[in-house]
């Protein structure tokens, strides 16, 4: 099946989060069983380093409002993959990827190139799979601007929604951009919606696990587009992340001082724990645990109850701590208050360090994810691929990746919980690390059926491909 893949951000050219994983692991996967999914992004700064390996495949003329532009296209080819890269140096090459006034062209300017883009493909594609608020405008303006011509008569859409949070919400003067009268289907209160504008016109639409699925359509989680989400209800699907298992392995990571299998996953624990800590002057012993956090310092990971809860735990229990993020200033200074306070049990980077976070993983017994809600949540799964235990909220993807334990019948492959109240989220922290300290049987069971999950990619690629055959099918 022949597949355009529109996204704003891909590994390892671009990345702000989950999205750009996804972005370059499923194309990947799909391919792997026999799609031929091209993969479209737009060219930032961090792309000129692979200048020299691009082959210019043509220019095209964007028309916006009462403005135009011209875009490049150059494609990056890697055995099956095939990557190309919008060129625009006004609107692309920048310091930053998003957080700009004109976003809203910048992004518009994208998504009418991926439409143009088919025009000098070889092959047609049957679908234009678009992610997020920043390519949901395409199937509208599909509809509303290039049905006329043969080459697009029969091409579907799939808008995937990684974080609907993150919606692409402009004054009515952004309007002008879509090139149409004035339409409702792009109207949400007011204000110009990228993101509605995909939910109301895309052929299927799907986010990234089974319960967010479910929330989205909920008041509490749905960001004011739970209505326009239940209108969709029958196009809506739920499909689990995944992560590619040989980047995370703790058996052959490259970053990781001591690898490891379950065999002897204690030994490599301790060792790398060790090394870890000694860069942050702190020495730890074999009985003390170490809890983690890898992650945007934003609300949405509910770093919140974490500053209720962290220094209660700091004083009461015998655990080292590695926070790793950036993010939201209020957050970045209260994990530099914890460094500065508890030198010789809490270590903190602040910035985003793919290396060290590898070495996190691997080093880590435990992994905090108490988050406010969670599309899906690559954290928890990583963190079980190397044996560290996740507590995790019962939202989202968390809900769906995460078993809870039970010391009764002893199964579950983390801790988890629901209210969002500090004594509950202490009380399975201190849950985790007292099993880690007093029951190393069951601890050592708990890390085994982690490890046993698979969050592979094959089960991802395989549901996005029954998606795909089911839209072409028309079902
Ligand atoms: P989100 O997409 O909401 O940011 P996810 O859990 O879905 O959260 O994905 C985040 C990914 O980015 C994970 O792979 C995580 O390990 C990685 N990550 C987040 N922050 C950092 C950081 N500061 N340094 C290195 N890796 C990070």
């Amino acid at each position: 099946m022949n597949v355009l893949f529109a996204s704003s951000e891909v590994f390892p050219f671009s990345k702000t989060g989950g999205l750009a994983d996804i972005a370059s692991f499923l194309p990947k996967a799909l391919n792997k069983i026999g799609h031929n999914v091209i993969t479209v992004t737009p060219y930032y700064p961090s792309i000129a380093k692979y200048h020299n390996d691009l082959v210019y495949l043509g220019t095209k003329t964007i028309y916006f409002g009462l403005d135009n532009t011209k875009v490049n296209y150059y494609e990056l080819s890697d055995g099956d993959n095939k990557i190309i890269f919008v060129q625009n140096q006004h609107y692309f090459e920048r310091d930053f990827f998003y957080g700009y006034e004109d976003d809203d062209i910048r992004f518009m300017v994208f998504s009418y190139a991926v439409l143009e883009l088919v025009d000098i493909l070889k092959d047609i594609p049957q679908i234009i799979h678009v992610n997020d608020w920043q390519s949901a405008t395409i199937p509208f303006l599909l509809d509303r601007h290039y049905r006329y011509r043969e080459k697009y008569q029969y091409i579907h859409t799939l808008l995937t929604i990684h974080n609907l949070q993150y919606q692409g919400s402009f004054g009515l003067n952004s309007s002008r951009l879509f090139n149409v009268e004035f339409d409702y289907t792009y109207v949400h209160f007011n204000s110009v919606n990228y993101l509605k504008t995909g939910i109301e016109t895309a052929t299927k639409i799907n986010t990234v696990s089974p319960n967010y699925r479910n929330e989205i359509m909920t008041e509490q989680f749905g960001f004011t587009l739970d209505g326009a989400l239940r209108k969709r209800e029958s196009d809506l699907s739920g499909i689990l992340n995944g992560i590619d298992l040989e980047v995370f392995d703790p058996e052959k990571d490259p970053s990781i001082i001591k690898n490891y299998t379950s065999r002897n996953l204690k030994l490599g624990k301790f060792t790398n724990k060790k090394e870890l800590m000694k860069n942050f002057d702190i020495k730890v012993t074999k009985e003390q645990p170490l809890i983690s956090y890898i992650g945007r310092l934003a609300v949405q990971k509910g770093i919140n109850l974490m500053k209720e809860v962290l220094e209660d735990v700091i004083n009461n229990s015998n655990a080292v701590f590695m926070f790793l993020g950036s993010g939201d200033e209020e957050y970045q200074n209260y994990f530099q208050y914890l460094r500065n306070k508890y030198p010789a049990k809490v270590a903190y980077y602040q910035g985003y360090n793919e290396d060290l976070a590898h070495k996190i993983y691997a080093a880590s017994d435990i992994f905090l994810m108490p988050s406010e809600f969670e599309p899906c949540g690559l954290g928890q799964m990583i963190s079980m691929r190397y044996g560290t235990i996740p507590i995790v909220r019962e939202v989202g993807g968390l809900k769906d990746s995460v078993v809870p334990y039970n010391k009764y019948n002893n199964t579950g492959t983390g801790f988890s919980f629901y209210d969002q109240n500090k004594d509950v989220f202490k009380d399975k922290i201190f849950e985790a690390i007292n099993l880690f300290n007093n029951e190393p049987r069951k601890w050592s069971e708990l890390i085994r059926r982690a490890l046993n999950e698979n969050f592979g990619l094959e089960r991802m690629a395989k549901e996005y491909s029954n998606l795909y055959k089911k839209i072409i099918g028309g079902k």
